[in-house]
């Protein structure tokens, strides 16, 4: 059996490898290393793909939720609600521009922002919410824009994990992630369900003004060069990740459905394991599964968490790798405690934190490895 991986990058690069590097070549001969024409036919071909008009690309997913925010122009004493339970670059960018991050709860079977609590936690203050599509189902976004048009607020979707997912309104009309907020961001990091080799992210909107005004945040708050018109930030995509973007994006629907046929096959697994939830599968959107991720449900007389832990030492202990995306939510990080809210304040998300595991996941994971990994899991839960 090939050694199991969280994520198998190598083994996607061997398929499309003599691809890849004759783009690679193509771009040391021509030494346009930043922007140039990689950059504009790449950022043409995924807004095709998205259905969004504009796309834009930077340096990372981080600085795209920084230049969305900077371009809405939320200043200082602004709120912004998100959610807790998700990596931690939202905050840190609400941090770093003197914003208020304010945490909504998420739903304990999506994972997803709780559209009813972002209501609770809107003030006069409040400017935008920021919905993270988390591990690859995109947020209840119908009642989460009827709550933004009601008082008024932006929609900055955080896309880095569902790319190619589809979202799927009332009137059965349907539309890519990314494509639903006033604007949205993403991250091309190598394990990402459209990942580079090397940093990258992205900006999508629809709005001809607030595209512009991305692009001139990207760009040193400048659109005639040498004279600057806003503060702004230095953040491009290198050619030669454009050119490994634009190979790869033509595969993402077939690397997504690989990844949908792996977690088919956990679900199959572990169907009627008592204490094992499965990822739900959410009624309005097809899911990308940038991670399969499991809740380990307390088991009577343990320490909360316990069998959790337990079941991630087991997996280790025969060869399997599984992860914790989060141990530690971002209101109870040191960073970003805040008496807004303190410890018990999000039920749900505080009780995932100790309950989540999540599972390899990958475009290359073939029946063997599968096999393994389900039944390494099985084994933890009969030998109990
Ligand atoms: C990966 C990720 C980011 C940050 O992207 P980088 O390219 O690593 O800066 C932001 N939000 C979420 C939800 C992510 O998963």
């Amino acid at each position: 059996m090939k050694p199991i991986q969280m994520v198998d990058l190598v083994g996607q690069y061997h398929h499309i490898r003599s691809e890849v590097d004759a783009a690679l070549v193509g771009v040391l001969g021509s030494a346009m290393f930043i922007g140039g024409p990689e950059v504009k036919e790449f950022e043409k071909e995924l807004a095709a793909y998205n259905g969004s008009k504009h796309v834009i690309a930077c340096a990372n997913g981080t600085d795209a939720l920084q230049i969305a925010m900077m371009a809405l122009d939320l200043k200082p004493g602004d709120e912004v609600i998100t959610a807790s339970f998700t990596f931690v670059a939202t905050v840190e960018v609400v941090g770093l521009l003197g914003i208020t991050p304010v945490f909504a709860d998420v739903l304990p079977g999506t994972f997803n922002l709780d559209p009813a609590d972002i209501e609770r936690k809107i003030t006069p203050r409040t400017k935008a919410i920021v919905p993270v599509h988390l591990f690859g189902q995109v947020a209840d976004m119908e009642p989460i824009m009827a709550i933004a048009r009601k008082h008024g607020l932006y929609v900055i979707e955080d896309n880095a994990q569902a790319i190619g997912a589809t979202y799927t309104f009332l009137d059965g009309s349907t539309r890519k992630s990314g494509a639903i907020g006033h604007i949205a961001t993403t991250s091309f990091f190598p394990s990402k369900n459209l990942g580079c080799y090397g940093d990258g992210g992205a900006l999508f909107t629809n709005d001809d003004e607030l595209a512009r005004k991305v692009r001139r945040v990207c760009n040193h708050g400048s659109e005639v060069r040498y004279y600057h018109e806003v503060v702004g930030v230095n953040s491009r995509l290198d050619a030669i990740q454009a050119a490994v973007l634009r190979i790869k994006l033509r595969h993402l629907d077939e690397y997504n459905a690989a990844r949908n046929k792996a977690a088919a096959f956990y679900d199959a697994a572990f169907a009627g394991i008592e204490g094992l939830r499965v990822p739900e599968r959410s009624a309005h959107s097809t899911h990308v599964f940038h991670q399969y991720t499991l809740r380990v449900l307390p088991a009577a007389g343990m320490v909360t968490g316990g069998r959790r832990d337990g079941l991630k030492q087991h997996l280790e202990a025969h060869g399997v790798p599984a992860m914790i995306y989060y141990p530690v939510s971002c209101h109870l990080q040191n960073a970003y405690k805040s008496d807004r809210a303190p410890e018990g304040s999000l039920p749900v998300t505080e009780g995932l934190t100790r309950e989540v595991l999540s599972l390899p996941m990958s475009t290359e994971l073939d029946n063997e490895q599968l096999t393994h990994i389900t039944n390494t899991v099985k084994s933890f839960f009969t030998q109990q």
